[in-house]
């Protein structure tokens, strides 16, 4: 039996009833990093969100069949098909093969992965994994007579498909007429590339044979051909990045659909940008920042989910370091509460404050309202083992580590200065707990005393 749910669908721009193509079952895909650079913090408010949209489905009974891409060729680096290959612009920062980039950061996204308790997309598919694939959806396209030849490649000809550009509510007239040309053989502003040729071929490290010559897939066509592969030709949940509504998500669905006459996902769903400082991340700003640049600084990297839902999926999200510190200090709190008791107790209190958490999930994920009912049990009357129950329930979508040890992560003389405190505290020598308490803030921490016992943070 599933649980109603209701899901935003940038499709129709409204919050419909969600129901499935199969009985019980959600085909569902989410684009992939591309891997030439370090994944940055904006990149995983999406693959959070995604995470937990998936914990949450399966919460209200439905099997989930995840799909997500690596980009490891074809993303240049404008969305409009002009300029490098990312991967080839990896390589010469790296001075390393475009391959051995692809290899580089896919490693470290799926260390990121790992440290944030984020779940591996299974399969996860790189894109270079399937170029024959991609060759037949162009082919496909062909035949059917969607594509043309440029000096640079074969493109989709966006004029022949009278939707194209719905999801992104684009205004082709308009946008035909204020065309900046940057590719002066293009028909049409939003035509793009299936396949691009190598200019000298031998010199790229990534290319191909293709029925069009050497060369190498644009960006959008793997995705297409991926979902077909794996999934199907219709889907019922496409997910990504607001940024994918304009170019990338209107591009697959025209491919896909020219091909199979199907619609390709149900569901279309997005997650807003995560701003840094209340502006867009830039490098020139410098605060492009990474999981391990946020370990580095101190912070526990699990406070960043929490961060993350303080505010709506659909809403901006802006990061700064004051408010890693709140989530990580809000964290904390979680997991002494968790810990504070040695079992659960499942009460008639509990079971309603878990239907009102997930009464919240059901209004289109709304986290913040969630996590309202977080707080209220946990600083309410329930007992510690009632708590428990409720955060252990919570944590099925949540995600916390709430096992996890946060006092032995101190330095050991940290450490023993807490228990000579609790000993002082125990003893009621509040002078000597007050005195102990100034020698752990110099030594660079704080203690909270909490109804759960003390709780350190840096
Ligand atoms: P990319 O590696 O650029 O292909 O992006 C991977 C995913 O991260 C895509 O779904 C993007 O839409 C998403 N993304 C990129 N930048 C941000 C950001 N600042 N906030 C949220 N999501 C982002
Ligand atoms: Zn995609």
């Amino acid at each position: 039996m599933t649980v109603p749910f209701k899901l935003y669908n940038t499709l129709t721009r409204s919050t419909e009833e969600f129901t499935t193509l199969h009985p019980n079952l959600v085909k569902m895909y989410t684009c992939g990093p591309t891997v030439y650079g370090d994944p940055h913090i904006g990149n995983y408010r999406t693959f959070i969100f995604e995470d937990v949209l998936v914990k949450v489905l399966r919460r209200f009974g439905y099997q989930v069949e995840r799909v997500m891409n690596v980009t490891d060729v074809g993303h240049l680096v404008d969305d409009s098909d002009d300029g490098e290959d990312k991967m080839e612009v990896g390589a010469r920062r790296d001075g390393i093969t475009a391959w051995d980039v692809a290899k580089r950061y896919e490693e470290r996204f799926l260390k990121d992965l790992d440290t944030l308790n984020l779940e591996v997309p299974e399969p996860l598919v790189r894109a270079t994994d399937m170029i024959g694939e991609q060759i037949e959806m162009i082919r496909s396209l062909e035949e059917k007579g969607y594509t043309y030849s440029t000096s640079d490649g074969i493109y989709f000809d966006t004029s022949k498909l009278p939707y194209y550009g719905e999801l992104a509510r684009l205004d082709i007239a308009g946008l035909q007429q204020g065309a900046r040309v940057v590719n002066d053989e293009k028909l049409n502003k939003t035509d793009f590339a299936l396949w691009k040729f190598s200019i000298e071929p031998g010199k790229r490290h990534m290319e191909w044979e293709s029925p069009w010559g050497t060369g190498f897939p644009g960006w959008h066509i793997e995705c297409s051909a991926i979902i077909r592969a794996t999934l199907g030709d219709s889907i019922d949940i496409h997910c990504g990045g607001a940024d994918h509504i304009m170019v990338h998500h209107p591009n697959e669905m025209a491919q896909s659909e020219t091909v199979t006459g199907k619609p390709l996902a149900r569901f279309w769903c997005h997650s807003e940008f995560l701003l840094v400082d209340g502006g867009k991340m830039s490098k020139s700003l410098g605060n492009v920042y990474t999981i391990p640049e946020i370990i580095e600084k101190g912070y526990d990297p699990i406070a960043l989910r929490l961060l993350s839902y303080s505010a709506n999926y659909r809403s901006k999200l802006n990061f700064t370091f004051d408010g890693l510190q709140v989530a990580e200090q809000s964290l904390k709190k979680l997991r002494a509460v968790y810990q504070s008791a040695a079992e659960d107790q499942l009460t008639p209190e509990v079971l309603q404050l878990i239907g009102e958490f997930d009464a919240a999930l059901a209004e289109d994920m709304n986290m913040p309202v969630a996590m309202a009912v977080v707080w209220n049990a946990v600083n309410g009357d329930l007992s510690k083992a009632e708590k428990r129950a409720f955060l252990a329930n919570v944590d099925q979508v949540l995600q916390l580590r709430l096992d996890q040890n946060d006092q032995i992560q101190v330095p050991a003389e940290i450490a023993a200065l807490l228990e000579k405190r609790q000993a002082a505290r125990d003893a009621r020598d509040f002078a000597l707990s007050d005195q102990i308490r100034t020698e752990i803030t110099q030594l660079g921490y704080t203690v909270l005393d909490t109804s759960e016992g003390q709780i350190v943070q840096r």
